[in-house]
């Protein structure tokens, strides 16, 4: 049976970082977020950001995986379109672990979750969570680098509305689920790849060193990875928030976020102590 490893989480959670990791495992391929790579092939109005090249280094056309693919997502459903990617797979890879990392729940619902109701896929989420003070930072940095209007503790809400919205939906679906915190995996990629080996019953076979041949083929996802080989070359961490004075000033009206983010960060570190347990007792 097909296993698929969703990345669930919020955009700018350092998803793309994680999903590189992953496809260093020699029995996983990533194809990147299929949602989002269906729907630009659908769209009528194209952004600068269709034309970039696939993370594998080549062309969207050349790209070994969505080049053949790519014209036939056109036509018929939405959901058709991702059977024919889900068909592509199985053929080109057989026997890999097929890694989604659109993030959103959207594409769990629309093209997972039947799929595992009908005992199709084995489907197993990552879900990545970065602590909300350097999420709300970087995302309130950026759209107003764009010329949005936002504000800090907009985006504080906003990260809490989302992460609890991830959380219940995994938690009623019942998706076997492993929590990443953004931070720990960072600061210790070994430890992790030793827990998501353990979570995805496979051998701990990923390998830092590897990330930039990990195979990938993304068509979006952060274009820093992308296209920095120095950057995509090694797992480091975005330390520029704790410079920013927002989330220090702030901190009064962001009370309920910093409580959660508190909170979920034990959660975190205490299913992992379950999960090496469990590793220890089998
Ligand atoms: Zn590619």
């Amino acid at each position: 049976m097909l296993k698929v490893v969703y990345i669930a989480g919020m955009s700018r959670s350092g998803s793309t970082i994680l999903e590189m990791f992953m496809a260093t495992h020699p029995q996983m391929v990533s194809v990147g977020e299929s949602l989002h790579s269906i729907m630009a092939e659908r769209a009528t109005q194209h952004t600068p950001e269709d034309n970039w090249p696939c993370s594998c280094g080549h062309s969207r056309q050349e790209c070994e995986f969505w080049g053949p693919l790519l014209p036939q997502l056109r036509d018929g459903s939405l959901t058709d379109a991702f059977e024919l990617v889900v068909a592509r797979f199985q053929e080109f890879y057989p026997g890999m672990i097929f890694v989604d990392s659109s993030k959103e729940l959207r594409s769990l619902e629309l093209f997972y979750l039947p799929l595992a109701r009908r005992g199709l896929i084995d489907l197993r989420a990552v879900h990545i969570v970065r602590d909300m003070r350097a999420w709300a930072s970087s995302v309130t940095a950026r759209r107003r680098k764009w010329g949005e209007k936002t504000h800090y503790v907009v985006e504080a809400y906003r990260w809490l509305w989302s992460t609890l919205q991830a959380l219940r939906f995994l938690k009623r679906n019942r998706i076997p689920t492993m929590m990443v915190s953004h931070e720990d995996f960072t600061s210790d990629s070994e430890r992790y790849a030793a827990l998501l080996a353990r979570f995805l019953d496979v051998d701990n076979g990923f390998a830092e060193e590897k990330l930039t041949r990990a195979r990938a083929h993304e068509l979006y996802g952060s274009p820093h990875l992308k296209f920095d080989p120095q950057r995509r070359s090694r797992i480091v961490y975005d330390s520029t928030w704790v410079h920013d004075w927002r989330p220090f000033a702030y901190g009064p009206l962001t009370i309920p976020p910093l409580v959660m983010n508190y909170r979920l960060q034990n959660v975190i570190r205490r299913n992992h102590v379950d999960i090496e347990r469990g590793a220890a007792a089998g």
